[in-house]
């Protein structure tokens, strides 16, 4: 459970990652921060591409920083456009593959959270480590 402070100052890191976004095809900027269970926060942007699908995402650069420093456990992401847009099915999957009870934070330029979930309620039953395991032989 995330204190009023700690969903402000979340928040307010993806607002300061937002300003940073490199969208020069679509003009829409995204800024997502993620707070890992150490306490420790990881900011991203979209990062697009004159190859377009090369784009990656802003909340999939945030926990994808994170990973690459050692995280594996995450609390809360603030995702931050313009106008409240919701994570893509791409950042959903990779959300569900680290904390599927992760608290994600949907806000606009202002701050205002315009929608709050869980990334089981963006992405129920998704597939995960465990269908492999039963895959297996
Ligand atoms: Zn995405």
């Amino acid at each position: 459970m995330l204190t009023n402070e700690q969903r402000e100052k979340l928040i307010a890191r993806a607002i300061d990652a937002y300003h940073r976004a490199y969208a020069p095809y679509s003009d829409y900027s995204v800024g997502a921060a993620v707070l890992t269970k150490s306490g420790e926060v990881y900011d991203g942007v979209n990062v697009e591409n004159a190859v377009y699908p090369l784009t990656l995402c802003a909340e999939r650069v945030a926990i994808f920083k994170a990973v690459s420093e050692g995280e594996r456990e995450f609390s809360a992401l603030a995702v931050v456009t313009r106008n409240g847009g919701t994570p893509c099915g791409s950042c959903r999957q990779v959300m569900a593959e680290f904390a599927r009870d992760m608290l994600v934070l949907v806000a606009d330029l202002e701050g205002k959270v315009v929608g709050e979930y869980t990334v089981e309620d963006l992405l129920p039953d998704a597939f995960g480590n465990a269908d492999l395991d039963e895959a297996l032989p």
